[in-house]
């Protein structure tokens, strides 16, 4: 597959990894070494407009100046403690990010899938220690589609046989239904023992499924009226990607005081942060929680030898400040809109493409080919060989979400380089 388009300089690093690492990827045929803003270069020097943006990690931006100087100072001081130890960082940033999304509590982790875990442990703790659930007998509710990480018990409960098979036998408890069903969950929420409804306000991985506008606050309602947490897992949608702080802060515009001004906003019970937390350089998630929630773990429970190590306290503080700094929310609910705009311009001058959909400069078009045809593959090594790099997801869906940095201009290159490479592929 990757071929005659790669130079003999990526070649020989494609071959590299083929060789000695293990195959849990399929990579597109580029080779990066540099980053800048919203763009990458190749080891070639070939720059290109990043609309991955590492699956909406980098947020901020390549290489952002204030985070890349938050890492190397504290690098420099303090990385790591345990938290066998207290630091003079990792107060700080509890106090700043729990303000920053309104909580009382934070539980710091590192990757996203360790943060749903420990979301998933949070709310069954909850459901014996509060709720009076029998012991074992918990049940989340989870939807047909998600993706939430990687490990045994999240891919235990996913709908994508890449994800489950053969990685039995797998843990029990959890109750699938329908995304953007509310009748579903409520007949779900009838059944005993159901502690928790653990959500993707869109779902990204599954190719950026955009619910029903007022499906997230019915949820909510729905779980309030059932005594049963409402857990959101914002790692890929959250930080002003959808163009509000967090996609279930709906269309408010306010920039993080959301539960004073939005009527929209379906506030979760546990929220799951990762991704854009740190901008992309250095691994941080966290879960956010009120403390008659959090306060269920108590010492020696639950942990994590990085998880808030001083790095991690100083660089999220950072990336968080640049999105209010630089009024990323607002710039990706514009240039998501124009985006969207543009697009179905394309789509509507073009048998090759069906649908855009998403919000903020979290969005996907659906190519007009069966889910199993490679069209999207090709296409988006077509985007790549004209200077702009995105991915296929599930089925013959691509996946656009530029660092939301980028400026009207920089969009409008990007919207006439896809255009361009569309009517090429056409003929
Ligand atoms: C990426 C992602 C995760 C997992 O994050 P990792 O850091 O890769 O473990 C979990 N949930 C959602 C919605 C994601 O997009």
């Amino acid at each position: 597959m990757q071929s005659t388009i790669s130079t003999n300089t990526s070649q020989a690093f494609i071959d590299l990894e083929d060789k000695y690492g293990a195959h849990n990827y399929h990579p597109l045929p580029v080779v990066l070494e540099k980053g800048e803003g919203v763009y990458v270069w190749d080891v070639d020097g070939k720059r290109y407009f990043d609309f991955l943006s590492a699956y909406s990690a980098v947020n901020q931006g390549h290489a952002h100046p204030k985070i890349t100087q938050a890492l190397i100072d504290q690098a420099r001081t303090l990385a790591l403690t345990s938290r066998a130890f207290y630091n003079n960082c990792l107060g700080d940033y509890e106090k700043f990010v729990t303000n920053y999304f309104g909580f009382e509590k934070v539980l710091p982790m590192n990757t996203g899938a360790e943060a749903v875990e420990t979301a998933i442990k949070l709310c069954r703790k909850w459901a014996y220690e509060k709720k009076g659930i029998a012991e074992n007998e918990a049940q989340i509710i989870v939807c047909e589609g998600n993706f939430h990480g990687r490990t045994t018990t999240i891919v235990s409960f996913s709908s994508d046989p890449d994800s489950y098979q053969n990685f039995g036998p797998y843990p029990t408890g959890f109750i699938s239904i329908p995304y953007n069903d509310i009748a579903a969950l409520e007949l779900a929420l009838a059944q005993p023992n159901v502690a928790g409804f653990l959500v993707e306000p869109i779902q990204g991985e599954a190719g950026v499924y955009t619910p029903a506008e007022d499906y997230m606050r019915e949820a909510r309602a729905l779980c309030t009226a059932n005594n049963v947490l409402f857990i959101a897992d914002e790692v890929q949608t959250g930080i002003a990607r959808t163009g509000s702080l967090l996609a279930v802060c709906g269309n408010c515009n306010c920039k993080n005081k959301c539960e004073q001004q939005s009527n929209t906003y379906a506030r979760p019970d546990i929220l799951i942060l990762g991704k854009a937390l740190s901008g992309g350089v250095y691994p941080v998630s966290a879960v956010l929680a009120d403390d008659h929630i959090m306060m269920v773990i108590k010492p020696g429970q639950h942990g994590s030898t990085f998880g808030g190590n001083p790095i991690a306290a100083k660089v999220a503080i950072a990336a968080l400040t640049v999105i209010d700094d630089e009024n990323l929310i607002q710039n990706s609910r514009h240039l998501g809109n124009l985006f969207r705009q543009e697009m179905q311009r394309i789509i509507d001058q073009n048998p090759l493409l069906l649908q855009v959909r998403g919000k903020g400069l979290l969005n996907a078009v659906v190519v007009n080919d069966s889910p199993d045809s490679d069209t999207a593959w090709r296409l988006c090594v077509a985007l790549k060989e004209n200077g702009l790099l995105a991915k296929p997801t599930h089925g013959n869906i691509i996946r656009f979400a530029p660092p939301l940095v980028i400026t009207e201009d920089e969009l409008k290159t990007c919207m006439a380089i896809i255009e361009k490479t569309v009517q090429q592929f056409i003929k």
